[in-house]
């Protein structure tokens, strides 16, 4: 490999021991690209992660990941040929029809750039499949994750955006524009004062609930003079994808006001996932993403899912969660590459049908 700095190498298992056919799965996030090697029952085989740079030219930018690719195909001891799609998932969504990305908020470089086909070209081959990252997470979990065995889940993503992947019936939901799951942008305030959201329009749940919006609301519930031991470690210079930690921690510590943090936090998310289950009544719901507030067995982890339930009961026509299940999602951040080898692995087995 010329000139990229491996981040992570890893191979797991033999080939001779997977179970064929093999799919490769690329996760790009701006800052890092991971790349896994997936047989076809969601085994990893062999993961690798890079550095990322979405500063840089896209194009640019895939060579080297199409690079890393080529190199965990040599690592892994395999042909590339033997492998039938390349599944690829970036945050952002893409148009369906043009095969274009939308504007994707946090890579600005990368408007309305023709990804599916810059990638075949990068790779020299025409075996992606392209998906949005939290779609791939969802679908990770559906197949091989938390939601096991149903056949249709939502898993939000919360980090610097909230991102939400669909199953339905056993497949993503996509929509006829690229637009379906973008249920970070659901309305959860209309009056004339709602927050400003990352696409420049109000009211939407980002705005209220996604990483940096819980540190500005942190800094503004500081500001005013609430005491907290928060105060002790949030300041203007702090940077904002700091806080949420700090705001976990010092709730685990029995902090009132960080407990209150995380449980606004939770119902804005409860209230907008009593929108999101009356329009599609889905088997489970799982919370994923970079700020969990301590996850699955945490005291504050579990407060946070519990201040959800009760939201989203408070909200429902009936007491909805007597239903489904609200859960963290488990395969943290492997989910995506997973996903991304599973939806080429769902692609590869259609082409074969309709041959
Ligand atoms: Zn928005």
């Amino acid at each position: 490999m010329s000139d990229l700095l491996l981040l992570e190498e890893a191979v797991h298992f033999s080939v001779s021991d997977s179970v064929p056919p093999l799919f490769i799965g690329v996760h790009y996030g701006g800052r890092y690209v991971k790349v896994g090697i997936v047989d076809s029952e969601g085994q990893t085989i062999s993961y690798f992660s890079a550095p990322g740079c979405s500063e840089r030219n896209p194009a640019i930018e895939l060579k080297q990941i199409a690079e890393l690719i080529d190199y965990a195909v040599t690592k892994t001891g395999i042909d590339f040929n033997q492998i039938p799609r390349v599944g690829f998932c970036f945050p952002g969504s893409i148009s369906p029809k043009t095969e274009r990305l939308y504007y994707p908020s946090n890579l600005p470089n990368w408007y309305d750039f023709p990804i599916v086909d810059e990638l075949n070209k990068a790779l020299g081959r025409y075996v992606t499949v392209f998906c949005n990252d939290a779609n791939a997470a969802a679908f990770a979990e559906y197949w091989i994750g938390a939601a096991q065995g149903m056949q249709s889940l939502a898993l939000i993503f919360l980090g610097n955006g909230i991102g939400c992947g669909l199953v339905i019936d056993g497949d993503e939901l996509i929509g006829a524009n690229g637009f379906g799951g973008e249920f970070g942008h659901i309305i959860i305030d209309s009056s004339p004062f709602a927050r400003w959201c990352s696409c420049k329009k109000q009211g939407h749940l980002e705005a209220y609930a996604s990483s940096p919006a819980v540190a500005r609301r942190t800094r503004e519930l500081l500001e005013v003079g609430l005491g907290s031991s928060l105060a002790d470690r949030v300041n203007e210079r702090t940077p904002l994808n700091e806080i949420p930690r700090m705001v976990y921690e010092e709730a685990n510590k029995g902090d009132k006001l960080a407990e209150q943090i995380v449980k606004d936090t939770a119902k804005y998310i409860g209230l907008g996932l009593a929108t999101l289950i009356h329009t599609i009544d889905p088997e489970c719901i799982l919370i994923g993403g970079e700020m969990m507030f301590g996850g699955k067995g945490s005291k504050v982890g579990e407060m946070f899912l519990n201040e959800i339930r009760n939201e989203v009961n408070a909200r429902g026509m009936i007491d909805l969660t007597k239903f489904f299940k609200i859960d963290f999602a488990k395969l943290g951040s492997y989910a995506c590459y997973i996903g991304a080898a599973g939806l080429a692995r769902e692609e590869s087995l259609l082409f074969a049908v309709n041959e």
